[in-house]
């Protein structure tokens, strides 16, 4: 069997070699660190946690993220298998000790006898051979200008500017209406594709005067401001005067009310759609700092939003991602050099959860592809499904930001209830209809393989 190439012993490159050394595929792990390290790692463990120590909420039922930790570990996932032995009092989330959970992973990888770790940098993106590349948010330089030729650098993103996404159903359409600027459009979708907020002058103020006091996150050593130029957060632009939101993304002009025509708004929050389904839209130049907290605060003080509910919030970050809509196929393989697989946060996924399960699909992936079984794509009703069609397909191209999992991310559900009432009933659907799915997808795999062994 061919060796499977991993570069990068995070998240998503443990979680990959693990699953495809389960399968019976001879696995060599690459990774830089301890030689050579990045402004937030501080080991050179395997699967280090580079900031907080939580994977986040564990609630199987009502979270999307608590049922990715489900998937995970319905199919044998390393992370979940370690981050529940290491686990610590946090409520309903799940946090873990750090240092033994890395050292677990390195431990666990260590001695699996499909894999051998091998402790360097690599440079360049090889034209032979089967690879996958887990080399995160931090992949390093001169990686990173080997992918950024073979991808074409608009197509590499070094930072990332995200603007907060709100969940559509959350949106109040008594107060926001549809419009693009000056009916712009070919078709009456486009001439309807934004979700327009108004503001009166005394909203306005109140809103800058919040925007100035909000709490800000700094950015980390190593982190140049520099990258953001063509980028500038919202409040440091209202920091520049208290006009320049009013003519820039906040303008008012080109736009009609139409829930009140009479009204001239004196200034405007567009929001975009950002997937195919419609279920999420994102606050156009709203990329910001503020903290968690103050954004949610200050974001429903727009008309309109003042029940939104956020799929991910704003913020500006060093982060190296693909435009994975344009050059991955669904199998996460560069259209243009399928012998290269990419696999975690580098993919446009955004945390270690969602890393770690897109590392777990692609070490499948490439265990199938080298032991030369088929191997049927997720389940696109599945958190793990839901979320590679997202960054493969499902995802406006030309606004692709990294993304978190959230139910926007799924299709919806007939003949259910709408908005905060049935709430509940709609997240424990969604999570019953996953895990079929997932289960499903999993036996369809143990049933092959059983099968593959017995011919054998
Ligand atoms: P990583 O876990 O970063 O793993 C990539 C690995 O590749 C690293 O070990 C690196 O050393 C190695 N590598 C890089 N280049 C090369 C190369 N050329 N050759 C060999 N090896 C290489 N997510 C959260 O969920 N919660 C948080 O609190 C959080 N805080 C963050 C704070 C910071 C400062 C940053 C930068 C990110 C943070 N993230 C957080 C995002 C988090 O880093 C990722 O979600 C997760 O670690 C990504 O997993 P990954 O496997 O894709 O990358």
């Amino acid at each position: 069997i061919e060796e499977l190439h991993i570069v990068g012993g995070g998240m998503a490159g443990s979680e990959a070699a693990w699953q495809a050394a389960n399968l019976g595929v001879p696995v060599v792990l690459h990774e830089m660190r301890p030689e050579r390290g990045t402004f937030a790692h501080k080991t050179g463990n395997l699967g280090e946690m580079v900031c907080s120590n939580s994977f986040r909420s564990d609630d199987h039922e009502q979270n999307a993220v608590g049922l990715l930790h489900w998937e995970m570990k319905a199919a044998g996932g390393l992370i979940m298998d370690t981050a529940y032995r290491h686990r610590l009092p946090a409520g309903g989330a799940l946090a873990v000790d750090r240092e033994l959970f890395a050292e677990d992973i390195t431990a666990a990888l260590s001695a699996h006898p499909n894999v051998r770790v091998s402790y360097e940098e690599v440079t360049e993106l090889p034209d032979r051979g089967r690879w996958i590349f887990a080399t995160g948010p931090l992949t390093s330089d001169a990686l990173g200008q080997s992918i950024a030729r073979a991808t074409g650098s608009d197509a590499l993103a070094f930072f990332d500017a995200i603007a907060p996404i709100v969940h559509a159903e959350s949106i109040d359409m008594d107060v926001a209406w549809m419009q693009s600027r000056y009916d712009k459009g070919e078709t009456e979708d486009e001439r309807r594709a934004y979700l327009n907020c108004p503001m009166d002058r005394e909203t306005y103020e109140a809103f800058i005067d919040a925007l100035l006091a909000a709490d800000k996150t700094e950015f980390h050593e190593g982190e140049t401001a520099g990258y953001f130029d063509g980028c500038l957060p919202i409040e440091v632009m209202a920091e520049r005067g208290r006009e320049t939101l009013r003519h820039g993304p906040m303008k008012p002009v080109g736009l009609t009310n139409s829930n009140d025509p009479e009204n001239k708004p004196y200034a405007v929050v567009q929001l975009r759609r950002d997937n195919a389904l419609g279920t999420l839209f994102n606050i156009v130049g709203f990329q910001t700092k503020m903290k968690y907290g103050a954004q949610k605060e200050v974001f429903r003080m727009i008309p309109g939003l003042e029940n939104a509910r956020f799929a991910r919030l704003g913020g500006i970050h060093r982060n190296t991602f693909l435009n994975s809509p344009t050059l991955l196929d669904a199998g996460m393989r560069l259209r243009a050099q399928p012998n290269v697989r990419f696999a975690g946060q580098i993919t446009g996924v955004e945390g270690y959860v969602e890393s770690a399960a897109m590392g777990l699909l692609a070490g499948r992936m490439a265990a199938a592809e080298a032991l030369g079984t088929a191997l049927e794509p997720a389940p696109q009703d599945s958190a793990h499904g839901a979320l590679v069609h997202h960054i493969t397909g499902g995802a406006e191209a030309k606004t692709f930001q990294p993304m978190n999992v959230n139910f926007g991310l799924f299709r919806p559900l007939e003949g259910l209830r709408g908005g905060r009432k049935g709430r509940r009933e709609r997240y424990k659907a969604y999570t019953d209809r996953a895990k079929e799915a997932w289960t499903g997808w999993l036996e369809g795999q143990a049933a092959g393989a059983a099968q593959t062994e017995a011919a054998e």
